[in-house]
């Protein structure tokens, strides 16, 4: 797939979505619909000394821009592919004066409570970016580019009056930025394209897709409409992050990526938010955050909320619905108190709040809930991070079941669940299951990131090596049930683990 190929996909009249993307043939799953190099992006500002401005990589050491100091690069090429983009930029902050840089930086700390998905972006860098490119380029920089980027949906006519009043702080600071000797521009016309921004932006992650570090915009992406249960994923592909040489490493882009066939002429759409939610608060989002109604099948029926609120059923006795309520409130209580403290760093307190919130909920919610698998999932990362892998692998084995029932079969977020899973299994000694959960992950991500995306890659190796560890242990099973069992009684493990099943199969050769 070449990059900017528009071939699989069409622009239709999406009805009261407004515009949208339809499939141009019938698509198998994993096939890359089209794949899209940014029109603009910058990296957090947070961020902006330790991930590459040019290829969105995070590392340790990176080159600073002798000129502004703002910029960081992996090195001189990376540095020389992105000048075209940062020059203007590298001008405009080497000419701002020392109390309007710190007026921006006020103006964005405000900005960010209004704009979740931002975390600590400057989007006045963006719009900043976006303006220069419309200048330099117009709107539209390829054949393949299906709508100017300043005719993308800015939904400003609609924004409640509390998001009104940030816009025009957001406008006033970003005059600031631009008004060193640059061409005059409308107040309305800047406004636009902070709105374009605030419903359009993609957030980019590293190399790893673990973190967030930056956001752009992507006019074809921007075109592909909202569903709870999409068929399509987007992933950002580095290209060849493992090269030594930067020149190996692609320009950022994303790829738009089939999750299921999709018959020809069937409206191509990813989600905005996770499904893990309840309908209710995935539209809340969405209409705070994105300006719309979400109308999909899943919110209109309400599609597994009774799962994610669900009591437990295989207790010795069914919960009262009066329990049932008590420790839902308490879970919600608790799982801002854990919040709390992941953020302070006190992970003893967190894995103590966990463990007392799990007990609380043993046999009074499924494991399903919401809160539950919330529990769950920051429990077994900070148990990780302890080394405490025996535990943290059974809380993942936990999560992973309830996700199963709940995500799309080939949701990315499922994949990296799995291959968390795996890893913690496998760490935990417990190889059987630990390379069950890699392959798992590796089957979802061959779809929903591809063979030549770095996670992919480092997925491979994992699994590479978990398959031969597996079996070395299959052909000397008395040197691993002695390893293993050592390892087991060095550290308590829940009674109900898995492992108590593997070593049963492994007993049986
Ligand atoms: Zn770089
Ligand atoms: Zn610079
Ligand atoms: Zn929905």
């Amino acid at each position: 797939m070449t990059v900017g190929n528009m071939e699989n996909a069409v622009l239709f009249d999406a009805g009261k979505k407004g515009r949208g993307l339809k499939a141009n043939r019938e698509l198998s799953p994993a096939e890359v619909v089209f794949a899209e190099p940014s029109f603009s992006a910058v990296v957090f500002d947070s961020l902006a000394s330790q991930v590459c401005h040019s290829c969105f990589r995070q590392q340790a050491k990176l080159h600073r821009c002798a000129q502004c100091k703002f910029a960081h690069y992996c090195n001189r090429t990376c540095q020389t592919a992105c000048w075209e983009e940062h020059k203007q930029e590298c001008a405009a902050i080497r000419k701002i004066s020392p109390s309007c840089v710190k007026m921006l930086q006020e103006a964005k700390n405000e900005s960010v409570i209004g704009l979740e998905i931002f975390q600590v972006v400057s989007s006045i860098h963006l719009a900043a970016q976006v303006l220069w490119r419309i200048h330099k380029d117009t709107g539209v920089v390829s054949d393949s580019q299906l709508i100017p980027v300043d005719h993308l949906e800015d939904h400003v006519s609609e924004l409640p009056e509390e998001d009104r009043k940030q816009l025009e702080t957001d406008v006033h600071s970003f005059l600031q930025y631009w008004s060193c000797g640059r061409k005059q521009l409308s107040t309305d016309y800047i406004s636009k394209i902070f709105g374009i921004i605030k419903c359009n932006a993609f957030t980019l992650s590293d190399q790893r897709g673990l973190q967030a570090v930056g956001v752009g915009l992507f006019p074809n992406l921007c075109l592909v409409n909202h569903d709870c249960w999409p068929n399509c994923t987007v992933i950002l592909n580095h290209g060849n992050q493992s090269a030594l040489s930067s020149a190996l490493h692609s320009q950022r882009r994303i790829e738009l990526r089939a999750l299921q066939k999709i018959p020809e002429g069937e409206e191509l759409t990813v989600s905005y938010v996770d499904f893990l939610n309840l309908s209710d608060d995935r539209k809340k989002k969405l209409r705070e955050q994105f300006l719309f109604d979400c109308t999909c099948e899943h919110c209109s029926r309400h599609i597994k909320d009774e799962l994610m609120m669900a009591a437990a059923e295989s207790g010795e006795k069914k919960p009262s619905a009066d329990k049932v309520k008590e420790v839902t409130a308490f879970s919600k209580e608790c799982l801002e108190k854990i919040e709390k403290s992941r953020v302070d760093g006190d992970y003893h307190e967190v894995v103590k709040l966990c463990r007392e919130c799990l007990a609380k909920q043993e046999n009074v919610l499924a494991d399903t809930h919401l809160y539950k698998l919330r529990v769950l999932s920051v429990a077994s990362e900070v148990l990780s991070y302890m080394k405490n892998f025996t535990e943290a692998a059974d809380l993942t084995r936990r999560m992973v079941e309830g996700y199963m029932k709940l995500y799309h079969p080939n949701n990315a977020q499922l994949g990296m669940a799995f291959m968390r899973a795996g890893v913690t299994h496998w760490h935990a000694g417990q190889i059987e299951l630990g390379h069950g959960f890699i392959c798992k992950a590796y089957g979802i991500l061959m779809i929903t990131h591809g063979p030549n995306h770095s996670i992919t890659r480092d997925l491979e190796t994992i699994r590479t090596q978990t398959e031969m560890e597996l079996k070395m242990f299959k052909q000397n099973e008395h040197e691993y049930h002695t390893i293993r069992d050592a390892a087991l009684k060095s550290q308590p493990v829940a009674i109900s683990s898995p492992a108590e099943k593997t070593k049963g199969s492994f007993r049986k050769h």
